[in-house]
């Protein structure tokens, strides 16, 4: 078998095609702040991104790219201001801050209702309990990318590697709702390459090349990989080994070109959500 490839980049493209269209029927424009703070690199790609994509979306977007010396209060300070804000309708803090600031406390005080990210308790708790809400950015793409490939979730057996609070345990969450069987694998999982053979739909959020080879993975298995890992020339790549596992999944998703503008396409969806709920 060889694999079906999710283009995430072209239904990325697709999205933020409906995000513009329906930007363009209110009677105000989405506003979104992006705050970044030092000089990280990766960070700055990902930010430059998102000002790419809110211009695409017709969107107005605001960058505060504070020096590396900022303290907590000047940060919290400059959230406050932000939070009342009317043409200000999502406020994003690129991750991960520099060491000296307390990450949680800067989370919560961006108000739940322009918290485009999904990091606000408040919005990971309705996340939880399924009430209508934001949707984590990289999950919700990892949906968005299944239910446009047809691929069904429900009586599955997803297996998510990794269960940090951004990526792995709202993805586990996801498929809860979707009415999947989920097992949540990381590293102390004792035998990995077992519990991954067991899967339906294998996510991998890990962040090691070559961690998911094609002997982990069952004849016929959606393969996504969520991982942006560098390898030794430098160049972009998952968690799974494509080659090899291509000849045996379904379905896979590429890096680069998968998982990655799915995320940056569902951050321009919650921005317009943010914007419809505050009447625009
Ligand atoms: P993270 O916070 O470092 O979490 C990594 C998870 O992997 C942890 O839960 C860890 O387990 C687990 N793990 C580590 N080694 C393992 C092993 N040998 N076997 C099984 N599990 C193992 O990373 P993250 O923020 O979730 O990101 C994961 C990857 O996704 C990274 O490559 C990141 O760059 C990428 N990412 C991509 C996007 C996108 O848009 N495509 C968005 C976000 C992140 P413990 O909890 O036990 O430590």
């Amino acid at each position: 078998m060889s694999a079906i490839v999710i283009d995430g980049k072209a239904l990325a493209a697709k999205v933020k095609e409906q995000v513009r269209a329906k930007a363009k029927k209110l009677n105000a424009q989405p506003g979104l702040a992006v705050i970044i703070v030092g000089d990280n690199p990766a960070s700055r790609v990902y930010v430059n991104g998102k000002k790419k994509d809110c211009e695409e979306c017709g969107f107005f977007s605001q960058e505060y790219a504070l020096s590396g010396t900022t303290s907590q209060q000047e940060l919290l300070e400059l959230i406050g201001k932000l939070n009342e804000r009317q043409d200000i309708d999502g406020i994003l803090v690129q991750l991960p801050l520099p060491e000296q600031f307390d990450e949680q406390e800067v989370l919560r005080a961006i108000r739940p209702d322009k918290d485009v990210d999904c990091f606000h308790p408040y919005n990971v708790g309705k996340l939880m309990i399924g009430e209508e809400g934001y949707l984590p950015c990289t999950p919700s793409g990892v949906m968005r990318m299944l239910e446009e490939y047809g691929v069904e979730v429900a009586g599955k057996h997803c297996v998510v590697v990794g269960r940090s609070n951004i990526v792995g345990k709202p993805q586990a969450i996801l498929m809860l709702r979707k009415h999947a069987t989920v097992t949540i694998c990381h590293s102390r999982t004792s035998d990995l390459a077992d519990q991954c053979r067991r899967a339906d739909i294998l996510v991998a959020a890990v962040g090691r090349t070559g961690l998911i080879t094609a002997d982990m993975v069952k004849e016929g298995a959606v393969v996504i990989d969520v991982a942006m890992n560098r390898n030794e020339q430098g160049k972009l790549c998952g968690d799974v080994c494509y080659e090899e596992v291509a000849q045996k999944a379904s379905y896979i998703t590429p890096v680069p070109g998968g998982v990655g503008p799915m995320t940056r396409a569902m951050l321009m969806e919650n921005t317009l959500y943010a914007a419809q709920s505050h009447g625009k």
